[in-house]
């Protein structure tokens, strides 16, 4: 393990981030001084770790904050603070801003573009104990939770009001809203609920100098100029750090189902997601897709089958889509029309499929699709590529991929296990994962940035959910035009002037 991660701090210090430390002509590292300062300021002698700290007991302390949840990077902070209040946060940045200081918020650390860790020895800023909900209104489902809120916990804080959140994501029992919100992060729920731009109401944010701006409005509407707060949504902690979340919730639906599909090929994913939308309309929550090799990790690494194997032989690939209604008699008769045009279809669009009949089954069927990004993980060292393409191209860019790492013998070698694909079919999103047996540099070298132009041949995204972080910044060209990035550029310098801001994520 440790090989490997040398291997990649190695691959990743090779990288030119020259740029990103250029703003600061005299860059400081965090010294005893400084770690004496953050204790005087801070409430509680537990929410700063430091090994230049008198009371530093053990390294292990600090390694959780330094790798990232895929241990491909690793950065050497020698300082975590873990803040109490919005005023603590202000503390420590006002201090940076003028000791010129790097920074990095860290939420859940669940991100899986480094985009969390330092990338040298940056101060980390840990939200997690900022953890209160302030407000919760049951009649406009308006929540307002501090940023360090485990998205988990707030859907449980709701629940008994009978709301739920708008997003839900594997990462969900980890991962925080503050993070969330700093990601854009998408999830299972985007195509019922739409993205963080539009249910986010108001944030509360620490500029890097310290001054708190207030935005944290919990009004559906408001239309008095500039919409500021929509800047730090998808913003990786870059411009500031989003200390209090404002969010529309909705109702729970009274009544969810949800089926898996078995496809006998790809080819009939779109004319089966059109039938679902046609039969399921209003009611349609989820059409999520994976394929043949994914859901074949998902079983090995302990997911319930919920077919007999020889059910489904000759699948190429699955889809599961929910339903979210309000009630039962009328969900049931639309599911049970679509599986059955499905299904006496002539040409068969689906070797079969399960309808859940209960919440556990509901809960198993949905655990397979959410299990995939940590089944990945234990089948191998994943490289992550999280892209917007059109749907009827899902297949056919993993299979260049795929074909492109068999032309350069990295399959025959062992160095790739396998070239999957699952993702968002509602949005068009597509998770290709090449997993590998380690990080390597002939791995990396063939893939990028191959990818990124198979991705903008398709006029599509790099990103579609999980950001830029640390993984793409010298890949943002390929989805955004030289002026598009001169303008990023111009609006980090505004709120950051001196680049004290999570340097090397999102801009080189
Ligand atoms: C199993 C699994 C499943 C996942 N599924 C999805 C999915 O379906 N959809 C999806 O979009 N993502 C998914 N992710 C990625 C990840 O969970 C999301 O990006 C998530 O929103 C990150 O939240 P976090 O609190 O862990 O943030 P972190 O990982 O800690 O940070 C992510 C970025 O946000 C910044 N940041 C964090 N908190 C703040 C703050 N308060 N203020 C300013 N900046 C901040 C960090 O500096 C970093 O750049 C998944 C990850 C895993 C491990």
């Amino acid at each position: 393990m440790l090989t490997i991660l040398r291997q990649n701090i190695w691959r990743v210090a090779k990288r030119d981030f020259s740029r990103a430390w250029a703003h600061t002509s005299s860059v400081h590292s965090v010294n005893e001084q400084d770690v004496e300062h953050f204790t005087k300021i801070l409430s509680s002698p537990s929410s700063v770790i430091s090994t230049l700290s008198p009371s530093f007991s053990s390294s292990s302390d600090l390694e959780n904050f330094n790798a990232d949840w895929m241990g491909k990077y690793k950065g050497h902070a020698t300082t975590v603070l873990k803040p109490r209040t919005t005023e603590e946060v202000s503390k420590i940045l006002k201090y940076c801003w003028e000791r010129q200081i790097h920074v990095v918020p860290q939420g859940g650390n669940t991100g899986l573009v480094g985009g969390s860790v330092p990338i040298q020895d940056e101060l980390v800023i840990s939200l997690s104990n900022l953890s209160k909900v302030r407000s919760f209104d049951p009649v406009s489902g308006i929540l307002v939770a501090d940023a360090g809120c485990v998205l988990e916990s707030l859907s449980e804080h709701i629940a008994p009001h009978g709301f739920i959140m708008p997003l839900d994501l594997g990462a969900k029992g980890s991962c925080q809203i503050g993070g969330n919100v700093a990601t854009n992060a998408g999830g299972l729920r985007l195509l019922r609920y739409g993205s963080l731009h539009g249910t986010v109401l108001g944030l509360e944010v620490v500029l890097p100098d310290g001054t708190v701006l207030d935005q944290l409005s919990t009004m559906r509407k408001d239309n008095t100029g500039y919409d500021l707060k929509q800047l730090f949504i998808g913003s990786e902690g870059t411009i500031g750090i989003i200390t209090g979340v404002s969010i529309l919730t909705p109702p729970a639906p009274k009544s969810t189902n949800n089926v898996v599909l078995a496809l006998p090929s790809f080819s009939n994913v779109i004319p089966v997601f059109k039938a679902t939308r046609q039969h399921l309309s209003e009611v349609l929550s989820a059409f999520e897709y994976f394929d043949r090799t994914a859901y074949d990790l998902a079983l090995k690494h302990g997911h319930a089958a919920p077919f007999p194997a020889e059910e489904v032989e000759g699948a190429e690939c699955y889809v599961l889509l929910e339903t979210s209604g309000g009630k039962k008699e009328h969900d049931d008769e639309k599911i049970n029309t679509l599986l059955e045009t499905l299904l006496s279809d002539e040409d068969s669009l689906i070797l079969t499929g399960t309808l859940s009949q209960s919440p556990s089954q509901f809960a198993s069927l949905w655990a397979i699709r959410e299990g995939l990004t940590e089944a990945v993980s234990k089948e191998g060292k994943a490289y992550k590529y999280d892209i917007s393409v059109p749907v009827s191209s899902f297949a056919e860019v993993v299979g260049t991929v795929r074909a492109r790492c068999e032309e350069k013998g990295l399959i025959s070698r062992g160095l790739v296990k396998h070239v999957i694909g699952y993702g968002h079919v509602g949005d068009g999103n597509l998770h290709l994962n090449v997993i590998a047996s380690e990080y390597n540099d002939e791995v990396a070298q063939t893939l990028e940035p191959f990818v990124y132009e198979v991705v903008a041949s398709h006029r599509g995204s790099i990103s579609a959910e999980h950001g830029i972080g640390v993984m793409k910044t010298h890949a943002l060209k390929y989805s955004k035009d030289a002026i598009s990035r001169q303008w990023m550029r111009k609006i980090k310098d505004i709120f950051d002037s001196k680049g004290i801001m999570n340097p090397g994520k999102v801009l080189e």
